[in-house]
């Protein structure tokens, strides 16, 4: 009987057969064994840069010891104490500080298991504030195409993506959409500057067509995540966005759930433009940078006290405020204030960018280089003059992160709406990186797509 089993084990892992999870696909991956800073190593002593951070998570980089040392002591204290009974320390502590990091723009936050749940929270925020206000009618949510809230079903209905709506737009409500102010591949007879000015417009004939009294809220990513490929809109745009919307009576939500915790070279990716504040925040992912899974939603006064006041806000989950993630969370915003990681995204973020730029000056299948602070994208093509796209069969992001990992580097990336839009790889490595780190990196990504080139016949 053991032997068998052994057996069986062996061809369901070591053989790459299926294994008893599942997840995306049944592609075989390595098995990562420990993370040391911004490094990945897997069970055969392989060494990875964690270039993107996992999906833009890891802010903090891997087993930094303030944060394994705030698990250890605040797992010996409690772990789980249901909001249904208790506050917690660590919950208020960090309502706290990010009410600090915020600038006071934010008092209360809301915090919950990640960043789809955080989504929905707002959402249902947004919605109740509407109806404390006697707005009854307010329910509609607008949001932009492309564009990536999550996976749950409010999250998804504002979400863009033709694969996913394929799938499931049956089960749920498909929100209106807008078009985003993408800057590399806009329609013909636009310029940058141009279309976001009719992006812009759009969203106000959308919200006049769809009726002020019912439109809820506008959300959108103020640096676009992996729908976009770290879309950075003209400044304009951000400030009529929020003049649009202070117009119409509709609430602003940023989807920071990548941008934000300092990614971008501000806290909030927000802060970049000034006078352009949301009114509700979403934060998750750099948050507690991977350590444990934590969402938050950040609002102001004026909004959730018109909702305590009328009952209180009905919404929750088991693990709401968990005090685990909490004390992590809190630890992990300690060490970027402390090494002034913020500032560090800032400055080798504009370092890594140049050194992209560069890149493309020598490569023919880079076609754009964008993104903010540590936010970064670099765009695949098969023409730079034309703009054309490798064929769907030619794989080519999915290619060029397998010979990524054959030279030690993990790169982030899914083709969203099938590659309508374009395909790119997420540049985003832990905002503990280093100018050197940027160097190696550049250096590996350079044969990595060089190796494609060669593999596709492009010299
Ligand atoms: N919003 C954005 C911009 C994201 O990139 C993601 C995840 O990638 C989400 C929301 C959903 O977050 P989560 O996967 O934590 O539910």
């Amino acid at each position: 009987k053991n032997w068998f089993y052994k057996w069986w084990l062996f061809m369901r892992l070591e053989r790459g057969g299926p294994i008893q999870t599942f997840y995306i696909g049944n592609k075989k991956m390595p098995v990562v064994e420990r993370g040391e800073g911004v490094y990945l190593y897997d069970e055969e002593g392989n060494r990875y840069f964690d270039a993107s951070s996992g999906p833009v998570t890891c802010n903090i980089g891997h087993a930094n010891p303030k944060v394994l040392e705030a698990i250890k002591d605040q797992s010996e204290k409690v772990c789980f104490a249901s909001h249904a009974f208790f506050e917690n320390r660590p919950n208020r502590d960090l309502a706290k500080s990010l009410v600090n990091l915020t600038d006071n723009k934010y008092d209360q936050a809301f915090f919950v298991s990640g960043g789809s749940e955080a989504i929905e929270a707002a959402f249902k925020l947004a919605r109740q504030y509407a109806l404390a206000c006697g707005k009854i009618k307010k329910h509609k949510i607008i949001s932009r195409a492309p564009s990536y809230h999550g996976s749950t079903m409010g999250a998804f209905s504002v979400s863009d993506d033709i694969e996913m709506k394929e799938n499931f737009q049956s089960l749920t409500k498909i929100s209106v959409k807008v078009p985003a102010p993408l800057s590399y591949r806009m329609p013909d007879n636009f310029d940058v500057s141009s279309y976001a000015k009719f992006c812009l417009d759009e969203l106000e004939r959308t919200i006049v067509n769809e009726d002020p009294e019912e439109v809820l809220a506008f959300i959108l990513e103020p640096v676009g995540g992996l729908s976009t490929g770290a879309l950075v809109a003209p400044d304009f745009y951000y400030k009529e966005v929020r003049d649009i919307c202070e117009q119409y009576g509709v609430l602003l939500i940023y989807d920071e759930v990548m941008s934000g915790a300092g990614r971008t070279g501000q806290f909030l990716a927000a802060d970049h433009w000034k006078g352009s504040d949301p009114d509700l925040v979403i934060l998750a992912k750099g948050l507690c940078a991977g350590y444990s899974p934590l969402g938050a939603l950040l609002a102001p006064n004026r909004i959730v006290e018109p909702v305590v006041s009328s009952g209180g806000f009905l919404h929750g989950h088991t693990y709401a405020s968990n005090p685990l993630s909490c004390a992590i969370a809190n630890a992990v915003l300690n060490e970027v204030i402390e090494h002034n990681l913020t500032e560090n995204a800032r400055v080798v973020g504009d370092y890594l960018k140049k050194g992209l730029e560069n890149l493309a000056t020598q490569l023919s299948i880079i076609g754009d280089v964008r993104g903010k602070g540590l936010l970064l994208a670099v765009e695949i093509v098969r023409d730079k003059a034309t703009k054309s796209m490798f064929s769907i069969d030619q794989r080519a992001i999915y290619r060029i992160s397998e010979l990524g990992i054959k030279n030690g580097i993990l790169l982030y990336t899914r083709k969203t709406s099938n590659g309508e839009n374009g395909e790119w790889l997420m540049i985003a490595p832990p905002l503990i990186s280093t100018t050197d780190h940027c160097d190696e990196f550049l250096s590996k990504l350079n044969l990595t797509l060089k190796d494609f080139q060669k593999e596709q016949g492009i010299i």
